[in-house]
């Protein structure tokens, strides 16, 4: 008897691969429904050249918000704009643990900007990190489980104990930009060690404004890590 087939059955009957966007059992052979699929509104071209939003004319080099203040990342790539659908799926990820939906998301990345992630040359992947309560409610870290995907695909080591969070980030919306970073960036501390990683990619499930990537690369850039890059599974449009 060939035991793979039962092996695949049975993995399959007990985790079975749902569909990412709505729940459901896919189309044999995939991973996402065709009909789901489509629903994804990938970031479209032309991006700004510092966070890769789409921005609406090809004569404009950066977005509002990368134009209004400088950012201490050089650039990044998100895959999806995040809109009703993503925030669902980022909802079933992080609050009903369907944390399996990661793995087709993080191959779509890979498979979308795999050449821009080999231009950056990064000694590793950093996710954004938890606070160590949250993990431990949660049980994970969304971006973390992004990060090991990217890595199994591109053979970039996933680093989760340089970047600490060290202190819970309060309600912070009456803050203006600058404050806003200043305060999250007291949330994060590098455990430094001898040998520091020379280029690193940050990696997070949403990108909104920029604050908390921002925050993270003034941290590791302070540690001696003198490039850094961002991957996110999605962004907030339209700034
Ligand atoms: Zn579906
Ligand atoms: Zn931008």
């Amino acid at each position: 008897m060939n035991i793979k087939p039962v092996a695949i059955a049975l993995a399959d009957a007990l985790f079975p691969r749902r569909c990412p966007v709505c729940g459901e059992l896919p189309e044999e052979g995939r991973r996402i429904c065709k009909h789901c699929f489509c629903r994804l509104d990938f970031v479209k071209e032309p991006c700004c050249m510092i966070c890769g939003r789409t921005v609406f004319n090809e004569t404009v080099r950066l977005c509002a918000e990368c134009e209004a203040r400088p950012h201490s990342f050089e650039r990044g790539c998100a895959l999806l704009c995040y809109d009703d659908v993503m925030r669902k799926m980022v909802a079933d990820i992080k609050y009903k643990n369907k944390r399996s939906y990661l793995e087709p998301m993080g191959a779509l990345l890979c498979l979308r900007y795999g050449e821009q992630i080999r231009a950056m040359e990064a000694d590793c992947l950093i996710p954004v990190p938890l606070h160590p309560r949250k993990f431990r409610s949660r049980g994970f870290n969304q971006a973390e489980l992004l990060a090991r995907e990217i890595g199994r695909h591109t053979a970039i080591p996933v680093c989760t104990d340089l970047l600490l969070r060290v202190r819970k980030t309060e309600a912070q919306k009456a803050l203006g930009a600058e404050e806003r970073i200043r305060n999250l960036e007291a949330a994060f501390a590098v455990k430094e060690r001898e040998e520091m990683p020379r280029t690193a990619i940050i990696v997070d499930d949403i990108y909104t404004t920029g604050s908390t990537m921002e925050a993270c690369a003034r941290v590791l850039k302070g540690a001696g890590i003198s490039r850094i890059f961002f991957l996110s599974l999605c962004i907030v449009p339209g700034f």
